[in-house]
């Protein structure tokens, strides 16, 4: 039997007053409850801003990149999507305003305009449509929720807004929906909570063409019924559609707290979709175990962007899922290493009962990784060393144990007489052909002997990868034969993924990134293994 495509099914989700209300947790929420009633659904964010990706932005800007399994460097929402969804994203599902720019500029450069004047209506809306449909096009997903970042009536996102009035109007209302996000602030003054900050957010979209069909309020009271319904009653929208956000003891509660107020099922209606059966029971189990951990743990996470969490925000994840895993609540503790000293290494992390060595990039606080390393190695502490956190373990090892001096990578120091980590012959002309880094997904396959094939249960794995610099070859029998092994290795290029010590309960180091895969209901093993060796060294 022909079985026919798909209509595709298309949610917006606008934010108004403050960019920074949750719009991704939010969308990434809605996903779970869609799937819970077996829909397909994927995200997709568009950016507002001129970087063609994340890639180069500054961590203390806008937190971490994430990365996809295609390699693409994107906003961190995306990895809110996944942790929620299980669903992996790719290249098209992150666009910024600069890579629909780019486009529309080597288009024109092409003489693909024919000699038309080339403007942001309809040229550059036009891309931007194109983008939005091109997820859904594939017929592999029933709906597809589109995050329009930024704020509604910031000249930067007009366009964006354009697209989708437009969008609405080709698509038909019942084929897609409209969500608006708004503040509804609280004054404790005068115990009251003010409705006209989301009137006036949603007014502007109004302005813009563009009705919301449902309405968050981000809250920190609960709203009573008489908000919600002048709310409605003023926004032209049904009661039932304006739902409440309102502050949670852990984000992956959110989906919950919108089942409760029928959100997914007004949702679907207005999309002319039917509601089957929500099921949840895997999600409410692990939220539970969330909420009511047996017992804390602490580790601490070395690394230079430590006054901003969202820098961090896959690897604090990770832990969330690890430690619900293991029935307990993983206390992380930001440790700058930039701070670390050889003097005050012991006190720093003192009572630790786990380090994790963050990834990063530069010379800036490499030093106290190092040492943060040597630590956790002589004191037998368990230890995650990611990425540079592999990498500086490398470099210690190679100077205390090995006795090389001045060992280091190249990346640090590209005079060293000992360059264990340093970019290969074979990754150099990579870097010819443009590609700077490796990103994204790679294979690798593990010693069947190793700790690592025991954690994940197989000795055939794929990580993503965003770095640079390798550990060298050439220095992995001084390593073997000291003690350090490289266990996981790519089976193509050779290129080394993870290091173990042999004579340690639990040193781990991968050049990868674990932390982009791990999910609410997909722990990563790597994580959930580090997290119980942890428990286990402080008992
Ligand atoms: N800066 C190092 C490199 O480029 C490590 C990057 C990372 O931590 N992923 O190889």
């Amino acid at each position: 039997m022909k079985t026919e495509k798909k209509q595709t099914k298309y949610i917006f989700v606008t934010g108004g007053v403050a960019s920074s209300l949750g719009k991704g947790i939010i969308s990434s929420s809605l996903a779970r409850l869609l799937l819970a009633r077996g829909y397909s659904v994927t995200i997709q964010k568009f950016d507002p801003y001129i970087n063609v990706d994340p890639g180069t932005l500054n961590p203390y800007e806008h937190g971490e990149c994430y990365v996809t399994e295609d390699g693409a460097e994107a906003d961190l929402d995306l990895g809110h999507y996944e942790r929620f969804t299980n669903v992996y994203t790719y290249q098209v599902n992150t666009v910024t305003t600069g890579r629909i720019y780019r486009s529309v500029i080597e288009k024109e450069r092409r003489g693909e305009y024919l000699g038309k004047t080339v403007q942001v209506i309809p040229h550059i809306t036009d891309e931007i449509k194109r983008r939005i449909m091109l997820v859904g096009n594939k017929g592999e997903y029933d709906i597809v929720i589109t995050e329009i970042g930024g704020t509604v009536g910031d000249i930067e996102s007009l366009p964006h807004i354009e697209a989708v009035r437009q969008l609405r109007y080709q698509l038909g209302t019942d084929n897609s929906l409209v969500i608006h996000l708004t503040l509804i602030p609280y004054l404790a003054a005068s115990g009251e909570l003010k409705t006209k900050p989301t009137q006036h957010s949603v007014k502007t979209l109004l302005e813009n063409g563009v009705q919301p069909d449902m309405l968050v309020l981000r809250t920190e009271k609960d709203l009573n019924e008489e908000v919600r319904r002048k709310v409605a009653l003023f926004c032209n929208v049904e009661p039932d559609a304006v739902a409440q956000s309102i502050d949670v003891p852990t984000i992956y509660e959110v989906p919950l707290r919108l089942l409760e107020q029928n959100f997914d099922t007004v949702a679907l209606r207005k999309l002319n979709l039917p509601a089957a059966k929500s099921d949840l029971k895997e999600w409410t189990a692990f939220v539970d175990k969330v909420k009511n951990p047996k017992q804390e743990v602490k580790i601490a996470l070395v690394g230079k962007y430590t006054e901003l969490p969202d820098a961090y925000k896959s690897i604090s994840e990770s832990f969330v899922h690890a430690g619900a895993a293991n029935h307990a609540k993983v206390k992380l503790q930001y440790v700058n290493s930039e701070d670390i000293t050889r003097e005050n290494t012991g006190s720093l992390l003192d009572g630790m009962c786990g380090i994790l060595v963050a990834p990063g990039f530069g010379h800036r606080g490499v030093e106290g990784k190092i040492l943060a390393a040597e630590y956790a190695r002589t004191k037998k502490i368990p230890y995650f060393g990611i990425g540079l956190g592999m990498q500086c373990a490398a470099i210690e090892f190679a100077r205390n144990v090995l006795g090389y001096a001045k060992a280091d990578s190249t990346e640090m120091e590209p005079t060293t007489p000992y360059p264990v980590v340093a970019v290969m012959e074979e990754q150099k002309n990579v870097t010819e052909k443009g590609g700077t880094m490796r990103l994204g997904a790679y294979p690798c396959t593990l010693d069947k002997k190793s700790k690592a094939a025991q954690i994940y249960g197989t000795q055939k794995i794929s990580e993503r990868h965003r770095h640079r610099y390798e550990f060298n070859n050439k220095y992995l029998k001084a390593f073997a034969d000291a003690g350090m092994t490289a266990v996981g290795v790519n089976p193509a290029t050779k290129l080394v993924e993870v290091m173990e010590i042999d004579a340690h309960p639990w040193f781990v180091g991968v050049s990868f990134h674990p932390e982009y895969k791990s999910t609410a209901l997909n722990p990563h093993p790597l994580f959930v293994s580090f997290v119980k060796a942890a428990i286990e060294h402080c008992s």
